[in-house]
């Protein structure tokens, strides 16, 4: 559910249409509903109530400080993977004791700086990370509050990009051997274990994956529990998927009810990752019809918006919906919906049937509030654009369209060259 819609074959968000936002700020620009995230944030999290839980937003999927601080406002954690996500956390007011630190690669200077800002937990992902943390916190004079990321070797059933519960991925300690980090870490004087970790994949569509992990984790947990280990964190990572196009992804209310079941009175505080399925269907990227051209064989639609702005469906394939702003009864085409960059895999859309565009229509490509601005990059060295946050019949702009200083401000001709 999601506040875009059409009101006499206009699209608004919210009160808003989008054409006076277009008017106002230029395109493109991503767009978010402020009364969708939080019915998102709130649905998800009182899906879990009757048992002591956190949620701890992924802040990958859309790490704005304006969508940090919303999810700050209504009790949320923020789940980081890097020193950069933990600064913007920081910023954006959230409490460090509800702050989670994932990621194979953590630096030592990152490190250092959760450790420095008191962070809930690190989930570490190999045993030389752990003994790394024990040597940093040890350096620091402080003792790390450390929970290991197990991968359970599940099938998440989801694209092989974002599946990261296998053998074959890179992320987490393989759970045949987790019983021998766990130990290691118990060992080391400057680590207090305090939890247990999974993370398998993205946008999954089937909630037994995920049950099936929570599962090989309890029996873990309870493993350890007999060897004296007192495990009050279990954390089930994020991953709960969004419909793009058909997909009939389990509703928040149900994939928790599957976990309440698996989960109740086993004696833990349950800690949640959601990204994909709290922003992804709260944001739009909306951009203009530049040219429209075919040949024999195809109808292209030449738009403001590239693959730097929206990588997702050239890096993954990924279905976006694409609607016209004004929506008018017109003749039908069959268009891709392509990007200015110069590379064919600059794509939005393909072979969609839409009314037919002239240059100067604006369209919105749906679903785009998750890895969308988050993933885009300056390539052609096209600024990175607006994010616009609406409320109701109020717009806020929380990130400025870059401009072209901002493209070469960190860049130096050396002075040799000059001469
Ligand atoms: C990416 C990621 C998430 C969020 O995944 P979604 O599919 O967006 O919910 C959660 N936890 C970790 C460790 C991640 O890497």
């Amino acid at each position: 559910m999601h506040y875009f819609e059409y009101k006499n074959g206009e699209l608004y968000c919210e009160g808003l249409p989008i054409r006076e936002i277009a008017e106002k700020i230029g395109t493109p620009f991503y767009l978010y509903s402020y009364n969708t995230l939080v019915r998102h944030f709130r649905v998800f999290d009182e899906a879990f109530d009757g048992i002591p839980h956190l949620i701890c937003y992924s802040a990958k999927a859309n790490s704005n400080l304006a969508l940090l601080r919303l999810f700050v406002n209504l009790g949320g954690g923020v789940d980081v993977v890097s020193g950069g996500e933990l600064y913007r956390a920081l910023k954006s007011g959230a409490d460090p004791k509800k702050i989670v630190f994932s990621g194979v690669g953590k630096k030592e200077e990152e490190i250092e700086s959760a450790l420095q800002a008191g962070i809930l937990l690190f989930n570490a992902e190999s045993f030389q990370e752990i003994e790394k943390i024990n040597e940093i916190a040890g350096r620091m004079g402080k003792k790390a509050p450390l929970s290991i990321r197990v991968n359970p070797d599940i099938d998440p059933k989801t694209h092989p990009y974002i599946s990261t519960g296998l053998k074959q991925n890179k992320f987490g300690i393989d759970i045949l051997q987790a019983p021998e980090a766990y130990r290691l870490a118990f060992r080391l004087p400057h680590l207090k274990v305090i939890g247990i970790d999974c993370h398998i994949g993205s946008q999954l569509v089937e909630v037994e994956p995920i049950v099936e992990a929570l599962r090989k984790l309890k029996t873990l947990v309870e493993r350890l529990r007999e060897e004296g280990m007192e495990i009050q964190y279990l954390d089930l990572g994020g991953g709960l998927g969004i419909t793009y196009e058909d997909e009939e992804p389990p509703h928040p209310v149900e994939y928790a009810a599957n976990i309440l079941d698996e989960i109740r009175g086993f004696d833990c505080t349950l800690i949640l990752e959601p990204g994909r399925v709290i922003v992804g269907n709260a944001g739009i990227l909306v951009s203009k019809v530049l040219y429209t051209k075919e040949n024999e064989e195809k109808r292209f639609v030449i738009v403001d918006a590239g693959m730097n702005d929206l990588v997702r469906p050239s890096y993954y394939g990924s279905y976006h919906q694409i609607l016209p702003v004004k929506e008018e009864m017109r003749k039908t085409r069959v268009v891709d919906i392509v990007g200015p960059i110069c590379e064919s895999s600059d794509f939005l859309a393909k072979g969609r049937t839409l009314q037919e565009l002239q240059p100067g229509e604006l369209v919105a490509v749906m679903s785009a509030g998750a890895y969308g601005f988050s993933m885009s990059t300056n390539y052609n060295s096209r600024p990175r654009v607006a994010e616009v946050l609406v409320r109701d019949t109020e717009m806020f702009i929380i990130r400025e369209r870059e401009d072209y200083e901002d493209l070469v401000r960190k860049e130096r001709i050396p002075d040799f060259l000059l001469m």
